[in-house]
């Protein structure tokens, strides 16, 4: 490797599960160069947070990034780490923030896992806008008679007013914003993860109903579309569609997957479930952060897989799945190959995947997804050390050819 790959160590049970894939996986392999950031929980505090910050801007700064499942600390972490100076904020939102990125998540999907929905073929993945609207809202309930209004007051001291509604007793309010710069690095992350996965881009709101808010999104991700990508999706055959959310719903529903699905905040947050579910297991979603100016930073959709860590803690083998943190690796490492011009590096991360499938394929698997299969597939549930070593004894025989 050239350029270092941008590494951020994590928690609990993923912790353990990282060190294992490197172990296993990575190290025999690759001449691996990272840049290590340790971002578990009582580094973060230590550095009381600055660690974060400083793994935020080598991804900036080199473009690739891998990161393990971190905890965010919540009242109950607080008492279960009673060294901790504060509830730090959770780290893929500063990292986020900091890259101003969209974050898509993809299942893997293999043939003998079939997805609840039994025309999905390919996985479906969703971005997910991750700034605003409902999630910094500002919401009221009253219980008098009275009427709202709804000013804006621009830095000049011009204002606008609206009449919002006159309620004879008890009301619930709701007043949301987005910004125009967020949404276009939404929609600027989401073409750039179009063209570079070669899949068709969808996006959908209730522009209907919301005329001039999820209309703002409906246009500029459509001037963002016709001036700077139309001619490069073309020419890959690739096709953005606009369509409203009820009808984006029915057609996903009746789709073979394959797409990329944008979504405003909520309707990610919803939807992003209900794929996820469809398809399978949380163990098998895969998670990347894409920037508007193209970093990219990988990951698992999950957590730390805080129970059965306590499980390994006291002894006991855990047959946790570790695929979804492998797909993070080698995602990565693809990518640096790519920016790099590695060809071998790319090729390597290809084989780490085929080497997961192929030990998938041939029944051993973690716990999990046993009873996940098709009838008539024939399973075996390993723990996590012994699933990684199968994976590792078909990537040697990959790698040798
Ligand atoms: P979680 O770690 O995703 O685990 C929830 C449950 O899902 C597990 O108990 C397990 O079910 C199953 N599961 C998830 N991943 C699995 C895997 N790889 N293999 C097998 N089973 C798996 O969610 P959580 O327990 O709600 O959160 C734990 C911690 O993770 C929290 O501190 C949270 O802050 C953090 N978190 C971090 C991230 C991130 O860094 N991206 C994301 C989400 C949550 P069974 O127990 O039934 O086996
Ligand atoms: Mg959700």
């Amino acid at each position: 490797m050239t350029t270092p790959l941008v590494e951020m160590d994590g928690d609990e049970m993923t912790r353990i599960l990282w060190a294992m894939i490197k172990e296993k996986l990575v190290l025999p392999f690759v001449d691996l160069r990272t840049d290590y950031y340790d971002l578990g929980l009582l580094n973060r505090n230590a550095t009381k947070d600055q660690v974060t910050l400083r793994a935020a801007n080598a991804t900036k700064r080199y473009g690739v990034g891998v990161k393990c499942a971190t905890i965010t600390p919540n009242q109950q972490r607080m008492e279960e780490y009673p060294e901790l100076t504060e509830m730090w904020k959770s780290p893929n939102g500063t990292i986020r923030a900091f890259l101003d990125g969209t974050t898509f998540r993809a299942p893997i999907v293999l043939p003998f896992l079939k997805p609840v929905v039994k025309t999905w073929e390919k996985p479906i993945t969703v971005a997910r806008h991750a700034y605003g609207d409902v999630y910094k809202a500002v919401d009221l309930r009253t219980k008098t008679p009275g009427t709202a209004t709804f000013t804006f007051a621009d830095t000049d001291g011009n204002t606008i007013d609206r009449m919002v509604q006159k309620v004879d007793g008890g009301a619930v309010w709701l007043s949301q914003h987005n910004t125009e710069n967020s949404i276009r690095s939404f929609a600027e992350s989401c073409f750039r993860y179009a063209l570079n996965t070669k899949q068709d881009l969808w996006f959908s709101t209730k522009d209907t109903i919301s005329k001039v808010y999820d209309g703002a999104f409906k246009e500029i991700f459509q001037e963002l579309y016709d001036t700077r990508y139309k001619a490069e999706f073309e020419k890959l055959g690739l096709t953005y569609f606009y369509t409203l959310i009820d009808d984006a719903v029915a057609r996903a529903i009746r789709s073979k997957g394959g797409f990329i699905w944008a979504l405003k905040n909520y309707d990610g947050d919803v939807m992003s479930d209900m794929i996820a579910t469809a398809f399978g297991s949380l163990a098998m979603m895969t998670s990347v952060l894409v920037s508007p100016d193209g970093v990219f930073e990988y990951e698992a959709s999950h957590g730390t897989v805080t129970k059965h860590y306590y499980r390994y803690l006291k002894g006991e083998k855990t047959s946790t799945n570790p695929m979804a943190t492998i797909y993070a690796w080698s995602g990565a490492l693809r990518k640096r190959g790519e920016m790099d011009g590695l060809s071998d590096l790319s090729a390597f991360g290809d084989m780490m995947e085929q080497a997961c499938f192929d030990t998938l394929s041939g029944g051993v698997m973690t716990g999990d997804l046993v009873g996940l299969v098709e009838p008539g597939f024939e399973a075996r549930a390993v723990d996590s050390g012994a699933f990684l070593d199968a994976v590792a004894a078909r990537l040697g025989e990959l790698v040798r050819g």
